[in-house]
């Protein structure tokens, strides 16, 4: 072969390889034998387990000296690294970008929404590469319904990105977000504005008819700038709220952060409360007594009094850093639930694991804890028994990390290896 020729080689052999772990229209492999150091199953770690994939889907998990080896099987050693489910995102926002870059305003009334979705897409690779292959994403601020095409997308294997629960618009109360400019001027708003039972019912139906997976409604907000946040929607509109969409088959996770925004949601059946910063004993022992677990975006106060020139351990602490640690006290106290999401978009994009590592550092968490809660924990509250887990049958949705997650939440900062429905993303 001339020098010529093995270049040629070589360089088609890389093209490729590219196409087949940055974009997912290579078809997964038929059988895939992974044989990592140890394996954690969404509960449990198993050192010396192997996990066969045959696939989109999981066919065997189990010692590695156990298991059945079809022949024309494909062996992945992944000698010295932890497998694990793909991770979950709890709450993003793949169409915003950190406020530290653009402030909320300026994203919602600046930038175009072809801009919106080109980050978007770049944040969905990022979201995937760093692990997470599920991300439940919780409203498109403003770019209307641009995360139904999005999810498309990705689904299409048009760009690499998690699989996606998306809420597209999600619900305000009429003249109680933002962006506000000046009492004169009407300007485009980060959500769908709604007031009484005739604008709810539509409005959820057409949310919920455009593709949304799950309603997102903002239970209380501040009426300015600088004004504490008060409950918007009554109780009877917030009960009418989460019947419509009960009956259209999807769940409804409110935006709460005081007491009685809380109450009022939990009360009406709202699944996940997403913040709870000003939560106190008695609503957090509500939220238990109803099954409706605390989604605590830990990371996403701690990114915003970090803008405001906050350095942790250096300068004092904010009132709103101490406040949800009170809250996330009263919230454990109470036994209720948590899902695990940071708010990322607040924050950037791949940098997901900032709330797991904060809920350990900061919120007396285990790592065992936050990453079941990531896995099994989050595939349970969202509704997602196909993943999660690694088990039979499940998608072959894994990750793999170097050291071992179970003890130290720094390890999922070490991601080697993603695989998603089979195909693989990323690997060492
Ligand atoms: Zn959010």
């Amino acid at each position: 072969m001339t020098l010529f020729l093995r270049l040629r080689k070589l360089a088609l052999a890389g093209a490729l390889l590219l196409r087949g772990t940055y974009l997912a229209a290579q078809a997964p492999a038929a059988a895939t034998l992974l044989q990592p150091a140890a394996v954690f199953d969404g509960e449990t770690l198993h050192p010396g387990w192997a996990v066969l994939v045959e696939g989109e889907r999981i066919r065997a998990v189990g010692p590695a000296n156990q298991m059945p080896i079809p022949t024309g099987v494909r062996i992945v050693a992944l000698p010295g690294l932890t497998l694990l489910p793909g991770l979950i995102e709890g709450h993003s926002h793949l169409l915003l970008h950190p406020y530290n870059e653009t402030s909320w305003n300026d994203q919602v009334l600046l930038e175009s929404q072809a801009l919106r979705v080109a980050r978007a897409t770049a944040h969905a690779q990022r979201t995937l590469q760093a692990g997470f292959t599920t991300a439940r994403d919780l409203g498109t601020e403003g770019a209307d319904y641009a995360d139904v095409g999005l999810k498309q997308a990705i689904e299409q294997g048009l760009i690499p990105g998690p699989r996606l629960l998306i809420a597209t618009r999600a619900l305000v109360a009429t003249g109680c977000y933002g962006p506000k400019l000046s009492v004169d001027v009407a300007v485009p708003q980060g959500a769908q504005e709604v007031s009484g039972p005739d604008e709810i019912v539509r409005a959820v139906r057409e949310q919920v008819g455009k593709g949304a997976d799950v309603v997102k409604v903002y239970a209380d907000y501040r009426l300015s700038a600088t004004g504490p946040a008060v409950p918007t929607f009554s109780q009877d509109e917030l009960n009418l709220l989460v019947t419509t969409a009960r009956s259209l088959g999807k769940p409804v996770v409110a935006h709460a952060s005081t007491p009685e925004g809380m109450r009022r949601a939990t009360l009406a059946g709202v699944e996940t409360i997403e913040h709870g910063d000003g939560g106190t004993p008695e609503v957090f022992r509500l939220m238990r007594q109803r099954g409706v677990a605390l989604c605590p975006t830990v990371a996403a106060s701690d990114a915003i009094s970090q803008y405001r020139g906050w350095r942790r351990g250096q300068s004092p602490e904010p009132e709103r850093i101490t406040q949800k640690r009170q809250s996330m006290q009263a919230a454990r106290k109470a036994g209720v639930a948590l899902a695990i999401g940071g708010d990322v978009g607040v924050f950037a994009h791949g940098d997901n694991v900032r709330e797991l590592e904060l809920l350990v550092q900061e919120h007396g968490l285990t790592p065992l804890e936050v990453l079941r809660g990531a896995t099994s924990g989050n595939a349970h509250l969202f509704h997602l028994p196909d993943r999660g887990r690694v088990a039979p049958n499940l998608l072959a949705d894994l990750v793999a990390v170097q050291g071992n997650p179970t003890t130290d939440v720094q390890a999922l900062r070490q991601v080697q290896w993603v695989m998603k429905g089979g195909v693989v993303y990323r690997q060492p």
